[in-house]
């Protein structure tokens, strides 16, 4: 048992071991989505999507749930984003950005593109044009906000 659950881990950490799927779990701790939202706020071809929310699937990272005609997907255990969010830590703490870690985790903005609330901690990309810097959900919106604004 006590080193079933060292491989169990590290079958986990394999599926986790990927800059998108990372992102697509920042991108669902808020709440559900469709693979359509996913697709368009990561900037990630539908096709490709659905590949890492298989093996997300297939690990129990992430489970799906109907709702009318449409399938959501969503964290399968909220600790999946406690224990990202820790690891995250230890990487702002080692870029040592200008705003405090207390700020970063607690403040709550609001993504201009798809209206998502992010803390800047948990954002996927920020943009700061002048004084001001804004947060993006996925970087799918980060791009189509800089398009926007061009
Ligand atoms: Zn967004």
């Amino acid at each position: 048992m006590y080193k079933q659950v060292f491989k169990l881990h590290a079958q986990l950490l394999r599926a986790l071991a990927n800059p998108k799927r990372l992102e697509i779990m920042q991108l669902l701790r808020s709440g559900s989505l469709r693979v359509g939202d996913m697709s368009r706020m990561l900037g990630l071809e539908q096709a490709n999507l659905s590949q890492h929310l298989m093996v997300l699937r297939q690990l129990r990272v992430v489970a799906t749930e109907r709702k009318g005609k449409e399938i959501y997907y969503r964290l399968a255990h909220k600790n999946f984003i406690k224990a990202a969010d820790m690891m995250r830590q230890i990487l702002f703490e080692r870029l040592g950005g200008k705003a405090t870690q207390a700020e970063r985790m607690v403040s709550v903005v609001t993504d201009p593109v798809c209206g998502m609330h992010v803390t800047p901690a948990s954002a996927a990309a920020s943009l700061t044009q002048g004084s001001k810097t804004y947060y993006f959900c996925g970087t799918g919106c980060k791009k189509d906000f800089s398009n926007l604004n061009k």
